[in-house]
């Protein structure tokens, strides 16, 4: 948990949101400015900087992380018309939660 982290926030539901999934390891969300029809972030529970601070013993939580994506894919009904899953890292990757999250994205009509 880090103090001042909106996503540790959320994950404590201390800041409304809705979950779409949660289990021990991760929590899922719409994102509040979705860049496609379908826009979630699969958020670990724990506080995790970013791809960059990952280490050897997180290794199951990051591909953990996929394997809610692929379900959560499903779900969204764009398992078959295809999606994006993405992790920006740090600043000059566009990120601007500094707690690990995953997008996935889709949904566009092609
Ligand atoms: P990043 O750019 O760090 O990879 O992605 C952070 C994402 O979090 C952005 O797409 C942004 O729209 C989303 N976001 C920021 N604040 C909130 C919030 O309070 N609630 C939700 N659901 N999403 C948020
Ligand atoms: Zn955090």
């Amino acid at each position: 948990m880090s103090d001042d982290c909106l996503f540790c926030k959320i994950v404590k539901r201390e800041v409304e949101s809705r979950f779409l999934f949660e289990d021990d390891i991760c929590v899922v969300f719409k994102d509040i400015h979705p860049a496609a029809p379908v826009h979630l972030l699969i958020v670990p529970k724990k506080h995790i900087r970013s791809v960059n601070d990952l280490i050897s013993e997180e290794e199951s939580i990051v591909s953990h992380l996929f394997m809610v994506a692929r379900d959560m894919a499903k779900e969204q009904g764009v398992d078959q018309s295809g999606y994006k899953l993405l992790f920006n890292v740090e600043k000059g990757g566009g990120q601007v939660i500094f707690h690990l999250h995953l997008h996935l994205i889709g949904g566009w009509k092609r």
